[in-house]
């Protein structure tokens, strides 16, 4: 069924395929199949194995190396809402004067505290996080607002808890990069539990809405270990002067697949 009004933006202006209705303002790409996943109970993410706890905790590494030139982490507490197997919290608990999760699904909320990591199972609280640490917190929401039907009403509820100079990232996946343009809905990021693919345009969105300050954004993939060479392949015969000049800005290629590919983008904001 065609969804007729973005429930992103509010706009009414929207173009329809078989598969997804697009918001022609903010550009958010709405799954017609998506469906409510009962995150709580035995659906959802699954306790990774050691090879995956490896790659997301190279992931959560990378996340973390593009923050720390933007705050000053050793004086933030770290919260990560949607925490899933907590590979954030396990390296937050380091670099941060405290790390909190806040997760929904018992069977990953007991692997985390079985590995010593605080994670609380309810929606964010600030009163909670008080209960533990006072001062400014970075409020992290990675990989989670695709999986809400309603992602603004849902960040309403956690920015209404933040204080000046707290911080918020959001990380969330898109439609604009190489990864969707060359796999389309065959994507392994289209399915039923994402009700969206973002575009850059959602920060957009989220500035007009809210009192925030943008810090940072940019374009992310998972970690370069999950990155198939066919992609790598693809990416540099798609727009090999883009690859060019990329190198010659970026002479060790670090990031190199994060812009080819785009799978994600990351923004970071300060609460004014
Ligand atoms: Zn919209």
């Amino acid at each position: 069924m065609n969804i007729d009004k973005c429930k992103v933006c509010a706009s009414k202006e929207m173009k329809h395929d078989y598969h997804s209705s697009l918001c022609m303002s903010c550009l958010s790409m709405h799954n017609k199949n998506a469906s409510d996943v009962k995150y709580h109970g035995d659906e959802g993410q699954n306790i990774p194995t050691q090879e995956k706890h490896h790659l997301r905790l190279e992931n959560a590494s990378n996340r973390l190396k593009i923050l720390e030139p933007f705050l000053d982490m050793k004086n933030l507490a770290i919260v990560d809402i949607g925490c899933g197997s907590g590979e954030i919290l396990e390296l937050a608990s380091e670099k941060s004067r405290y790390a909190l999760g806040f997760d929904i699904n018992e069977k990953l909320i007991k692997h985390n505290i079985s590995r010593g990591r605080k994670v609380l199972n309810s929606e964010f609280s600030r009163t909670s996080l008080e209960k533990f640490t006072s001062g400014n917190c970075l409020v992290m929401i990675s990989h989670v607002l695709e999986h809400i039907e309603f992602p603004v009403k849902f960040l309403r509820k956690i920015v209404n808890q933040l204080k000046k100079d707290d911080y918020l990232w959001i990380e969330v996946p898109c439609h604009e990069g190489s990864s969707f343009k060359s796999q389309g809905y065959n994507w392994d990021l289209w399915y039923e539990e994402h009700y969206y693919l973002f575009s850059l345009k959602f920060k957009d969105v989220i500035l007009k809405i809210f009192e925030l300050e943008e810090i940072v954004y940019g374009p992310r993939v998972f970690c370069a270990g999950s990155i198939s060479l066919k992609s790598k392949v693809f990416s540099l015969i798609k727009s090999p002067i883009n690859a060019f000049s990329f190198f010659l800005n970026h002479p060790n290629g670090t990031f190199f697949m994060d812009y080819m590919l785009k799978d994600y983008y990351y923004l970071l904001y300060r609460v004014k």
